[in-house]
C-alpha cells in the first residue's frame, strides 16, 4: 500500500514523539511529518514533565526504550549520558530523565532530517481536525491551518478533574493553591496517581494527616525481580467469558506459587498477550472486567518502584498516611473546609471526614465526549469520531483508524496512546505505545 506523504501528529508527548520517530524510519523521501504541541515541552507530556526526582519511572530502565526494534536504546542513552555508572539496568530512574531522553530522541531526529526537511515541529494548539476530500485540514489557534493526507491524534490524557468531584483539585494544577503544612488532606484514589501526589506533598514538606480512599483501599504492589513463566498464545484462553479467564488465571497463579514462583511471574508472562485477550473478549466480558476486576488488575499490573513502595509503607505504618476502603457518598463546603461523607466498604456505615483539601487522583480514564480535550470533543460533536462502547477512549480499529458516529472507518484520521484504551486496553505504558507506533508508522508511511 502506498504511504501517505504528509502526516500531521497532534500532541507532542511520548506517543506523538515515538510515532514521529518510527515514521521517520521509512526511507520514503517524500514523507513529511509535522508534530504539533501546545506546550513548550516536546516529548514530556503529562507523565514526564515532572521535575521531582522522587517521581520515578514505574518500569525499570531496561524496559523503557522508545524504539520497538531496539530494546536497549534507552539503556544505552542512560549509560552514554553518565546518568548512572554502576551498570545496573534494574533501576527506576526519575521520570524527568525520561522526559530528557524523549526530548533528545526528537532532537536527534530533527538533526538527522535537517537536510531532508521531513520533520517539522509546530508549537501551537490545535483547535480542530476536519477530513477533506483530499485529506485532512488541521486548524491551529494562531489562525493558520495545515493540509495533510492523514492526521494522528496523540493528545493523551485528560487534564481536568472528573466532573463527579468538582470540589476536588488536581495536584500541581492552578487550583492547587498553597496549603498549610499541617493541613489535613484527603486523596481520592490509592493508585499510582495517589503515590505521585503523596510524593509531591512530601517534597513540599507537608506534615499533616493524609487519608487516601478507594473502593478497596489497596496500594499498587511493588516490583520484584521475577522469573516469568513460559506462556505461548495457545496456552492463553481467548474469547471466553470473564469468569472463565479469571478462573484460569487464578489457577495458574496458584500452581506457580506452589512451585515456588510468584504471581508477578504469571502476569509478566501474560503481558505480551494482554491486548489480544482484551480484543478477543465479548463486550459483556470487557464491561464486567472494567466494573469488577480492573481495580485488582491495576494494582498488580501497574507496580511501584520498590524504594518508593518501602517509603510509603513506612508512612502508612507511622500513621501519616491512612488507607481507607470506601466510596465518596457526598462532598460539601463547611466553614472553609470540606466535609466528605464516606460509605465504608466493610461496615457499610457512613462517616464524615472534614479536611482542608481534597485531591482527585482517580486516574486518567475519562468519557471523552465530556472531557477537556477540545479537539477530540469537537470531532465527536461533528460525528467524525465517537467514544468507544465503554467510554474508555476514542473508538478506533485495531489498526488505530478512527471510527465515526455511524460506524464508518476513516482512512485519514488515526489515534495512538491512551486515547485508544477502548480498543487495546493495555496501551498506557511505553513498551505498548512504542509497539503501536511502530505498527501504525508502517501503515502510514507505507512499508
Ligand atoms: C503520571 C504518569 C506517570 C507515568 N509513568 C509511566 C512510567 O513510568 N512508565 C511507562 O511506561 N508509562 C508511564 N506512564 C504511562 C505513559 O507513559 C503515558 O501514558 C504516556 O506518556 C502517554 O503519552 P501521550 O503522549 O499519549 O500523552 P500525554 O503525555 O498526555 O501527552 C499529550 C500531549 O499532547 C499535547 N496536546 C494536547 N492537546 C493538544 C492540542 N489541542 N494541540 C496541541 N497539543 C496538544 C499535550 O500538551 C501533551 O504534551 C505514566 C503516565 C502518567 C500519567
Amino acid at each position: 500500500m502506498t504511504g501517505r506523504a504528509s502526516i500531521v501528529i497532534v500532541g507532542g508527548g511520548a506517543s506523538g514523539v515515538l510515532l514521529a520517530a518510527h515514521l521517520l524510519k521509512s526511507p520514503n523521501p517524500d514523507l513529511r511529518v509535522t508534530l504539533i504541541e501546545k506546550s513548550e515541552n516536546f516529548g514530556r507530556g503529562r507523565a514526564y514533565s515532572t521535575a521531582l526526582p522522587d517521581h520515578v519511572l514505574n518500569v525499570s530502565a531496561m524496559g523503557m526504550s522508545g524504539y520497538a526494534d531496539d530494546p536497549e536504546h534507552f539503556w544505552r542513552w542512560v549509560q552514554a549520558s553518565k546518568i548512572i555508572t554502576d551498570g545496573n539496568p534494574a533501576v527506576y530512574l526519575p521520570r524527568a530523565v525520561y522526559g530528557r531522553y524523549l526530548h533528545e530522541l526528537l532532537q536527534d531526529n530533527l538533526q538527522r532530517e535537517r537536510e531532508t526537511g521531513r520533520l517539522r515541529l509546530v508549537r501551537e494548539t490545535c483547535l480542530g481536525v476536519s477530513p477533506t476530500p483530499s485529506g485532512v485540514d488541521v486548524r491551529l489557534a494562531n489562525g493558520t491551518s495545515i493540509a495533510c493526507h492523514a492526521a494522528v491524534l496523540a493528545v493523551g490524557h485528560d487534564e481536568e478533574p472528573s466532573p463527579e468531584h468538582p470540589l476536588a483539585v488536581r495536584i500541581d494544577s492552578p487550583a492547587d493553591t498553597p496549603l498549610d503544612d499541617q493541613a489535613s488532606v484527603l486523596i481520592l484514589g490509592t493508585g499510582l496517581s495517589m503515590v505521585d501526589a503523596w510524593l509531591t506533598l512530601e517534597h513540599r514538606g507537608h506534615r499533616g494527616k493524609i487519608v487516601a480512599v478507594s473502593r478497596r483501599g489497596l496500594l499498587p504492589s511493588p516490583h520484584r525481580k521475577g522469573n516469568p513463566i513460559r506462556l505461548d498464545v495457545a496456552d492463553v484462553p481467548l474469547g471466553t467469558q470473564l469468569s472463565y479467564f479469571v478462573g484460569w488465571l487464578r489457577d495458574l497463579i496458584r500452581a506457580t506459587q506452589k512451585a515456588g514462583g510468584d504471581w508477578r511471574d504469571v502476569l509478566d508472562a501474560l503481558r505480551p498477550f494482554n491486548q489480544q485477550v482484551w480484543q478477543s473478549w465479548p463486550a459483556s466480558a470487557k464491561r464486567r472486567f472494567v466494573e469488577h476486576t480492573k481495580a485488582w488488575w491495576d494494582i498488580h499490573r501497574h507496580r511501584m518502584a520498590p524504594p518508593i513502595y518501602a517509603r510509603l509503607e513506612k508512612a502508612v505504618e507511622a500513621g501519616r498516611v491512612r488507607l481507607v476502603a470506601a466510596r465518596v457518598d457526598g462532598m460539601q463546603e463547611r466553614s472553609g473546609k470540606l466535609a466528605v461523607r464516606l460509605k465504608h466498604r466493610r461496615s457499610q456505615t457512613l462517616k464524615t471526614l472534614v479536611v482542608d483539601r481534597v485531591y482527585d487522583c482517580t486516574g486518567i480514564t475519562k468519557d471523552l465526549s465530556t472531557g477537556s480535550i477540545a479537539v477530540v470533543r469537537d470531532l465527536i460533536d461533528r460525528g467524525f469520531a465517537r467514544p468507544d462502547p465503554l467510554k474508555l477512549g476514542l473508538d478506533v480499529t485495531e489498526s488505530c483508524a478512527v471510527i465515526g458516529e455511524t460506524g464508518s472507518v476513516s482512512d485519514k484520521l488515526f489515534a495512538v496512546g491512551p486515547l485508544t484504551r477502548g480498543a487495546f486496553f493495555e496501551i498506557e505504558a511505553i513498551p505498548d505505545i512504542r509497539a503501536q507506533c511502530a505498527r501504525l508508522a508502517k501503515v502510514l508511511a507505507g512499508g
